[in-house]
């Protein structure tokens, strides 16, 4: 019995994973959207290529922070994708 994960729903999958390994997007109230920590709403996605087509071609990211998001912000995030799944092994 240590910490318990904080879990968050991945925008697109809808899968309840460990926070650390989704992708945060937040709708902070001065900067827009943004990759980081903000004040403001925030969404998650897993950070697969799945979850973010179905994310990009479904406006799953909009829809939960209730706005635009700019194409750069999406550029950002596909930087951020696993190509494979052994990435938590290597920091
Ligand atoms: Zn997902």
């Amino acid at each position: 019995m240590s910490q318990n994960p904080v879990l968050r729903r991945c925008v697109a999958c809808k899968k309840v994973l460990n926070r650390k390994y989704l992708l945060k997007v937040t709708k902070d109230f001065q900067n827009g959207v943004i990759l980081l920590d903000g004040m403001g709403r925030s969404a998650y996605l897993c950070p697969t290529e799945s979850c973010f087509e179905e994310a990009t071609k479904r406006k799953r990211l909009q829809k939960a922070l209730r706005c635009e998001i700019q194409p750069s912000v999406f550029k950002m995030l596909q930087k951020q994708l696993n190509t494979c799944n052994d990435s938590d092994t290597k920091a």
